[in-house]
């Protein structure tokens, strides 16, 4: 019999897909790789296990303890779902920004969920990142895996992602494209695939309008899971050898055509990060490969990025949409 012992044990070894319709123009092939089968439905699975084994190793986790974390959905999901099966409760502190669909999921597997203002400084005492910080304090037996700073986030890509990729693709690989959220995707596989291809494989971020990696004035956006307003230590800016900066829009239309015309039904960071691909790969031979990671599925966002009402009321195009109208003589 083939069976996995528990579905944390069906985390990683996501598949690639190329990419056929939204790379006209291309010559390299385009591999997108589907995070979304992930058992919680995102890259964030890989890092859940890695912390909270790390932790019950170091003895900051025990028996009965709570797991509290400021995320923005999908680290919360990889969290529960481990979580879920040692035992711990967990409380989320999200920003409000994040949709009430991907709320009610957390809440689903379990987990108590706290919401903070996004439009606040990351200092103020409201802020996401402060609520859980209290929380922590408040909560006996509280441990924080805190992904923006824990090394077993971007490890946990250096031991799997990476290697997948490098496997997947027979080593053919030459550039690997992702989104930068708390860098640890970019970070750890990245690391990977320098080191197994001594040093061959250039690197690409991608990152909101808006966020501080690529400098610029530091605004909000809507693109959820990517960009930061501050340094996370999980990011390593010397892995990354070329970075773009995308916008809103660009990033939703992208997404928009990912569902359309590749039958691929994926965040609005997913969306980002193919626009990024397409830029790096637009002057690049029939030789090359560039593999893309899609973080997470979008079935999250059917009230956002999928929503026409939502797109037009924050000024977004959606493009023709195809009509039923069979006209008045049906
Ligand atoms: N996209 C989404 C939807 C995410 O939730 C995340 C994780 N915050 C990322 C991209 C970026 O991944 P990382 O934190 O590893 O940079």
């Amino acid at each position: 019999m083939r069976y996995a012992r528990t579905v944390a044990d069906l985390v990683g070894n996501t598949p690639l897909v190329r990419l056929n319709h939204v790379t006209d123009g291309i010559r390299a092939t385009i591999l997108a790789k589907i995070e979304y089968f992930n058992p919680g439905g995102s890259s964030k699975d890989r890092i859940a296990a890695n912390i909270i084994d790390a932790a019950e190793r170091d003895g900051l986790l025990r028996p009965g303890g709570t797991i509290v974390e400021p995320t923005s959905g999908n680290t919360g999901v990889g969290l529960a779902l481990v979580a879920q099966q040692r035992g711990y409760r967990c409380v989320f502190v999200v920003p409000d920004k994040v949709a009430e669909d991907k709320r009610a999921v957390l809440r689903a597997y379990g987990a108590e969920v706290v919401v903070a203002p996004t439009a606040v400084e990351p200092d103020d005492p409201r802020s996401y990142y402060s609520v859980s910080d209290r929380l922590v304090a408040e909560i006996p037996g509280a441990f924080k895996p805190n992904q923006y700073d824990n090394p077993h986030g971007p490890r946990s890509h250096y031991e799997s992602t990476g290697p997948e990729i490098w496997r997947d693709t027979d080593g053919r690989v030459t550039h690997f494209v992702a989104g930068v959220g708390t860098g640890g995707t970019i970070t750890g596989t990245g690391r990977f695939l320098k080191e197994a291809s001594h040093g061959a494989v250039r690197i690409v971020g991608a990152d909101p309008e808006g966020s501080i990696y690529t400098g610029g004035p530091v605004h909000s956006y809507f693109v959820e899971g990517v960009g930061e307003d501050f340094w996370p230590k999980a990011y390593d800016p010397s892995v990354v050898d070329e970075l773009h900066r995308v916008g809103d829009a660009e990033s939703f239309a992208m997404t928009r055509r990912l569902a359309q015309e590749e039958g691929l039904l994926v965040g609005g960071s997913s969306g980002m990060a193919v626009v990024a691909a397409l830029r790096a790969a637009r002057d690049l031979d029939e030789g090359a490969v560039v593999v893309v990671l899609l973080p997470d599925h979008g079935r999250g966002y059917l009230s956002k990025v999928f929503d026409d009402g939502w797109m037009h009321a924050h000024g977004f195009e959606t493009g023709p949409t195809p009509t039923d109208d069979a006209g008045s003589d049906a």
